[in-house]
């Protein structure tokens, strides 16, 4: 079975076809980086003309690319929810739940493409396809019940996968998402996006360059919160991370390297003790995990990888088989999206065309989604 799907949740318009052998035929990824950088973070309006002026051209390339047509294919697949909610925080639009106006391009190029080669539709939730992208590019995969690290623009849970479509959220932020936390800290430090990246690659190469912390830099600590609980919080830190600069007087009298660095340690520390927790939590509930995925955008940070292997290396945890998909597949891809889409075509369980755009959306709730469209 072969599946076109489309992804245009956040700011990046994709389209792959993956078949349910786990063939990728095709998967293209038009960023927009370029377009969002001056602004500080993604501009809903802004990401909603781009997707508006890609989608023909990453359909027709993910088809020219497969060398396929559209009678080879046999359902479309699209990304129905959620948006990214904490992306929105420092826009404009920060009352707007989600980016509903992104969701429904892709959403509506689906429903077109379908009905007018009258082929069957599924709508799939989009944090469902960064969990399940393991599945798709790992060998072997994933044995269910997994436990998933969901690190992303918009989300940072940890959740326990169960089966293809049932997900228990063990711990979840409170506030803000770790990557809209990287992507707002690297602006304040000042980071330059590398070019077709946006700002979490750019930290990761600020950092990792082989140029030692500034001379007399002071020994920054980060503050650590929730300690003890099954929760994110990323709120202090971003706010740790301002009031350091403001206290200094501007980014440019601060310590640039040393600050990003301590922030970035902080961040992904967090993680670590978190993950630690619910590895303890799935053994006291009599869980019996065998596999760690971690994904979502962040997950394609190198050092996180490293730090987290040998965190959970040093533990009792050490027999856990640690799942990292390459990092191409860690970011927004429509391959995901097909993936994910497959065992519903495969059951023949389909959507209607007038399915409606979920902005918000939990993972807990993917076989009964909220009513309301416009949620
Ligand atoms: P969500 O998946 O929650 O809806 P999204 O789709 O916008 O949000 P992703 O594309 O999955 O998010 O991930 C994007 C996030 O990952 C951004 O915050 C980005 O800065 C971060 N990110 C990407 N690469 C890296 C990296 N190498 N290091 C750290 N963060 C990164
Ligand atoms: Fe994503």
């Amino acid at each position: 079975f072969r599946v076109l799907a489309l992804e245009t949740s956040a700011d990046d318009t994709c389209a792959a076809i993956v078949d349910s052998s786990r063939r990728i035929w095709s998967n293209v990824v038009v960023n927009q980086h370029y377009l969002h950088e001056g602004y500080g973070g993604i501009q809903p309006l802004v990401a909603m003309h781009a997707h508006q002026r890609n989608i023909p051209t990453v359909v027709r390339q993910a088809l020219t690319d497969a060398n396929l047509q559209m009678a080879d294919i046999d359902g479309v697949a699209f990304t129905r929810g959620p948006g990214p909610l904490t992306t929105l925080f420092f826009t404009a639009f920060s009352l707007v739940p989600g980016l509903p106006g992104c969701l429904s391009i892709g959403l509506n190029a689906a429903k077109t493409l379908a009905a007018a080669t009258c082929k069957p539709l599924v709508g799939v939730h989009h944090m469902q396809a960064h969990a399940l992208t393991a599945h798709l590019t790992t060998d072997p995969a994933p044995e269910f019940p997994f436990l998933t690290l969901l690190v992303s623009g918009g989300h940072t849970m940890i959740v326990l996968a169960t089966s293809m479509h049932e997900f228990r959220i063990i711990a979840n932020t409170v506030d803000r998402s770790i990557g809209s936390t990287i992507d707002r800290c690297a602006t304040l430090l000042q980071i330059k996006w590398p070019q077709d990246l946006g700002p979490g690659p750019g930290l990761e190469r600020f950092c990792a360059e082989d140029v030692p912390d500034e001379a007399g830099a002071p020994h920054f600590q980060a503050p650590t919160i929730m300690r003890g609980q099954l929760a994110f919080s990323f709120t202090a830190l971003h706010s740790w991370v301002e009031r350091t600069i403001n206290a200094a007087g501007g980014t440019e009298h601060v310590p640039r390297r040393a600050l990003a660095r301590a922030f970035q340690n902080a961040a992904f520390a967090e993680l670590e003790t978190k993950l630690l927790l619910a590895l303890k939590w799935c053994e006291t509930h009599h869980h019996a995990v065998r596999h760690l995925v971690v994904s979502g955008g962040v997950a394609s940070n190198t050092l996180l990888r490293q730090r987290l292997k040998t965190c959970v290396s040093r533990t009792r945890f050490m027999e856990m088989k640690l799942v990292f998909p390459d990092p191409s597949f860690c970011t927004d891809n429509a391959a995901m999206i097909a993936w994910a889409s497959m065992h519903r075509f495969l059951a023949q369980d389909h959507d209607q065309f007038t399915i409606a755009p979920l902005p918000k959306w939990s993972i807990e709730a993917i076989r009964n989604p909220p009513t309301s469209t416009m949620n």
